[in-house]
């Protein structure tokens, strides 16, 4: 027989799927790490359990404990997941610009959610940086997880993502392409594939609104860089630890239009149901493309599943109203 102890057994191992339509123009191979058959549907399933198990090790989390993450969902359900099987509270304090579905997705497993604004300063009391943090200090036998700043973030990625796709690809990566929000999945990923081949090229995925572009290129931390901005999971308005400029080769960005109509496009051409971070990720390859050759295999990683945007970018209504269709 062959079977997992528990559906936490199940996370990583994803499979390598080729691009064939939407990137016709490239010259390259093109092949999608495809993290939506983790069983939260998202790559974050991967940070999450190494974070947890990471802080049950240092002793920081103890059993029958409560778990607190400010989180746009995906790293709220891998935390949800490993709280069931293992036995922890969790709280997840969220930003009011993340979809419903989300919100009711923590709640069916098992989450305390608490929806906060958007447009405020990260410093504000009412962001969901500070809430988190206010109620990892009120309520006893908590642990704020912080996967913005937690080492076990890019730890999980060079630990399980980075190699799962250097063998998938027998070594022949040559880049790698993904969308940065926390940065644990491509400061990860990228030092592994460097470690291996200091050839391999990582690009970020960044959006209009983030300050990761300018910081790059710049050294600046620009403030007037910093505005609302619809897509979600990528670009921040903070530099959160776990991103390591120092692997990153460039950073392009994405308007919340393209990444929502290419999102709406992998559905159609692709037949893939996913997040609007896989569309920025797809429009941001095209954008790149003066910098592939014909024996490139470029490897793009897709964060998390459509279900989580059927209000979104799968609604025409909302499409029209945000002006991304006429
Ligand atoms: N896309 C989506 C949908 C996400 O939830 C996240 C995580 N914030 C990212 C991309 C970015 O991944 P990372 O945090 O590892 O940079």
């Amino acid at each position: 027989m062959e079977y997992a102890e528990n559906i936490l057994g199940t996370i990583g191992n994803t499979p390598l799927v080729k691009l064939n339509r939407l990137t016709a123009e490239l010259p390259c191979l093109v092949l999608a790490k495809y993290e939506t058959f983790n069983p939260g549907n998202s790559v974050k399933d991967r940070m999450a359990i190494q974070m947890v198990a990471d802080a049950e090790e240092a002793g920081i989390l103890k059993p029958g404990g409560t778990i607190i993450e400010g989180t746009s969902g995906n790293t709220g359900m891998g935390l949800a997941l490993a709280a069931v099987i293992k036995g922890y509270k969790m709280i997840c304090v969220i930003s009011d610009k993340q979809s419903k579905e989300k919100v009711d997705i923590l709640k069916a497993m098992g989450s305390e959610v608490h929806v906060c604004p958007t447009d405020v300063a990260p410093e504000d009391p009412r962001s969901y940086y500070s809430t988190a943090k206010r109620l990892a200090t009120e309520i006893p036998n908590s642990w704020y997880v912080n996967q913005y700043d937690n080492p076990s973030n890019c730890k999980a990625h060079f630990m399980s993502t980075g190699p799962e796709i250097w063998e998938q690809t027998d070594g022949k990566v040559t880049h790698f392409v993904v969308g940065v929000g926390t940065g644990g999945t491509i400061s990860g990923v990228g030092s592994y594939l460097k470690m291996k081949n200091p050839k391999v090229k990582v690009w970020g995925i960044d959006t209009y609104g983030s300050v990761f572009k300018k910081y790059h290129e710049t050294g600046i931390f620009d403030e007037k860089e910093i505005y609302p901005y619809s897509t979600e999971g990528i670009g921040e308005d903070i530099l959160p630890l776990n991103v390591n400029f120092g692997v990153i080769d460039g950073f392009t960005k994405v308007t919340d239009k393209d990444a929502a109509v290419y999102t709406a496009r992998l559905a159609k051409e692709e037949a893939m149901f996913l997040g609007n971070s896989a569309g920025a990720a797809v429009k941001g390859l095209l954008q790149l493309k003066e910098h592939f050759t014909k024996d490139d295999v470029v490897v793009v990683l897709f964060h998390d599943h459509g279900s989580r945007y059927v209000g979104k970018m799968f609604n025409e209504d909302w499409m029209r109203e945000k002006g991304f269709i006429d």
